[in-house]
């Protein structure tokens, strides 16, 4: 058998609706910003494989660093014991986090850290003897795919099955441009009207909803808001997060701190599975007690993982290399330029550009869903010209490796306008 065949006879993809997709394609090797398939095909990864992949595939010194870790300590569980690789990740981050965060605690994926924020919202409640429950989010949000990471997001594609199973959630709308104020009264109503424990968003950019941008003014007013109120507040950077908005953090071009964040995705440089959920020292304080019940009890046999740790140590060190820097200047630079030159197309309706990540709406008539025929067209056309790119009904996003060249980011630009007119 083909590993085409053999793929169809063993495996069940994610996001697949196996009937009717395309079988999907064999990748055999990866080099910077370049992925090859068992045809030897060139594919340029414009979306640095959903997002965690900024400083190129098969990364050298990303890979030294695992493999020298896993001949030294590859694996020892994290309860009762420590080990150096996690203590020095906690303690870079906590150097390069806003400066409110004192506490990490490790999980697995971006959904695991989003359940840890959102289960120690609602124990640290508990813990103080008051009872709130409600969970506040962004309509179309995006959170994870786990049972409360799921009740967050407002995407309904991935939720329908599971109506009336869920915490309570509340939405409010996205502080976009002109829609700020009935954002911020929204969430005014929202906290008289329930009793909320948390609210929990995506800052700056919402990933899955095709690059939503608002901007940091508004965030730091309802996360004001919040607080003024006694909600907690998370910001769930697991996409944002290490320099993808041109920051280490979306929340660093915020006034306002958020109570927790969510890390995951780039952490690593896309080679290890982890993921990260910090905390303010008053949150940590409201679990630190002689009574055992109010310990958080939540942990995933991988927790800080010490391959995974040395990963991390590694993509932050390559992060902060003002070379990494001066490629997410670069990219930026490249994305305002192309953003000049297609935003007066008359097929594109709007554009939108922060940090790396560059996003383009096009022109429809219809209303287009999610997963619809535009999207279908345009995420095969950009497959047959080798570029990776997976748009969201009609907005197509560029979120490429930092590393990316400026003759592959030509590339990409040129075919996106080549299917701008094909549409
Ligand atoms: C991808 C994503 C998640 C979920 O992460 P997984 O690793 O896929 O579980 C959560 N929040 C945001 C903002 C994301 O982009």
């Amino acid at each position: 058998m083909t590993s085409t065949e053999k793929d169809r006879q063993y495996l069940w993809h994610p996001y697949t609706q196996h009937k009717t997709a395309q079988p999907p394609i064999t990748i055999i090797r990866g080099e910077g910003a370049m992925l090859w398939d068992e045809n030897n095909k060139p594919y340029i990864d414009a979306i640095a494989s959903w997002w965690v992949n900024p400083f190129g595939h098969s990364n050298r010194f990303i890979a030294d660093a695992i493999y020298k870790q896993l001949t030294t300590l590859e694996h020892v569980l994290f309860g009762g014991f420590t080990h150096e690789p996690a203590i020095e990740v906690a303690e870079k981050l906590i150097e390069i986090l806003p400066n409110n965060q004192q506490k990490i605690f490790f999980s697995d994926n971006g959904s695991t850290a989003v359940e840890v924020a959102i289960k120690v919202a609602l124990q640290y409640f508990f813990n103080k003897g008051e009872k709130r429950t409600t969970i506040i989010a962004f309509e179309d949000a995006f959170h994870g795919d786990t049972f409360a990471a799921m009740a967050a997001s407002g995407i309904s594609f991935y939720t329908q099955a599971f109506q009336g199973m869920f915490i309570d959630v509340v939405r409010i709308p996205v502080p976009i441009k002109g829609k700020e104020l009935e954002s911020f009264n929204a969430l005014k109503n929202v906290i008289e009207n329930n009793i909320c424990a948390g609210f929990i968003f995506e800052p700056l950019v919402q990933g899955a909803a095709g690059m939503v941008m608002y901007a940091p003014d508004a965030l730091s007013t309802l996360i004001e808001i919040c607080h003024k109120n006694g909600v907690l507040t998370i910001a769930d950077e697991v996409m944002t997060g290490f320099g993808k908005t041109g920051k280490n953090f979306a929340m660093d071009y915020v006034k306002a701190q958020p109570d927790m964040m969510c890390l995951s995705k780039a952490l690593t440089g896309g080679t290890i599975p982890m993921a990260i959920t910090t905390f303010t020292q008053t949150l940590f304080d409201a679990f630190y007690s002689d009574d055992i019940n109010k310990a958080l009890f939540h942990g995933h046999t991988f927790t800080a993982n010490p391959t995974g740790c040395a990963a991390a140590l590694a993509s932050i060190e390559l992060l902060q290399k003002p070379e990494m820097q001066a490629n997410i200047e670069r990219v930026n630079q490249m994305h305002l330029q192309f953003q000049q030159k297609v935003k007066q197309h008359p097929k594109v309706k709007t554009t939108r550009v922060l940090g790396v990540i560059f996003a383009l709406e096009i022109q429809s008539n219809s209303a287009e869903s999610y997963y619809g025929s535009m999207r279908t067209k345009l995420y095969d056309f950009f497959i047959e010209k080798g570029v990776i790119l997976r748009p969201v009904g009609n907005i197509v996003y560029i979120l490429p490796p930092y590393i990316i060249t400026n003759e592959q980011l030509q590339e990409v630009y040129t075919i996106i306008e080549e299917a701008i007119e094909m549409v």
